[in-house]
């Protein structure tokens, strides 16, 4: 089971060794031909719009959204999140969606100055430990549409969703020694696997 993560910006290595510790073969992917090695993609976080400029440059929209298209599974991190949305707030208003897949509004920046960068234990649905996440400029799913679970909240405001074959937090599962999320992404992408033999 090979699961890519997208590298053309933010902390590849640290998704790499993640995934590696929950036992999946990760590689880093820089063209968008080597999707077609891979039964699962992580988009790691960033800065949204750099990464959605880059993406468009060397190719990755329509090839990521035919991977998705084929139902393979995607996990967006925090601006990866911003990347997967179907809508996005910024803070002076609407832009223009990345690669618009997952049925989400979400706000960028969305919080306040003094919690700009936090860290915090999570219940995620789906996950029988807390989940360590690290919060840095992060992003919230301020709206879901109906063919979306809501897997986790804090203070009332969704940071982790899933749509099917898509997953996405608005935080940095891959800063921390804990695997657990990678752990369910990696298992989401056997499952697909079993089904689609
Ligand atoms: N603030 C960034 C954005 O809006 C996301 C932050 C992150 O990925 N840590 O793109």
């Amino acid at each position: 089971m090979n699961i890519g993560v997208l590298a053309l910006q933010g902390a590849v290595a640290e998704h790499i060794r993640s995934l590696e510790a929950a036992g999946a073969k990760a590689v880093s992917i820089k063209r968008p031909e080597q999707l077609d090695e891979l039964q699962g993609l992580v988009i790691p976080g960033g800065e949204s719009t750099t990464i959605g400029k880059l993406m468009r440059k060397y190719g990755f929209i329509d090839a990521i959204r035919d991977f998705s298209e084929q139902g393979k599974p995607i996990f967006g991190t925090c601006a990866g999140l911003i990347v997967l949305a179907k809508h996005i707030e910024g803070q002076q208003g609407p832009e223009e969606p990345h690669l618009g897949l997952m049925d989400m509004t979400v706000l960028r920046n969305a919080f306040g100055r003094q919690r700009e960068s936090f860290e915090t234990n999570l219940n995620v649905r789906g996950i029988d430990e807390p989940v360590r996440a690290v919060f840095i400029r992060a992003p919230l799913i301020k709206a879901v549409g109906a063919d979306v679970d809501v897997l986790c909240e804090v203070n009332g405001e969704i940071v982790t969703a899933r749509q099917g074959h898509l997953l996405a937090c608005s935080f940095h599962p891959e800063l921390t020694d804990d695997a657990n999320l990678h752990r369910y992404f990696a298992e989401m992408v056997k499952q697909r696997q079993n089904v689609a033999g």
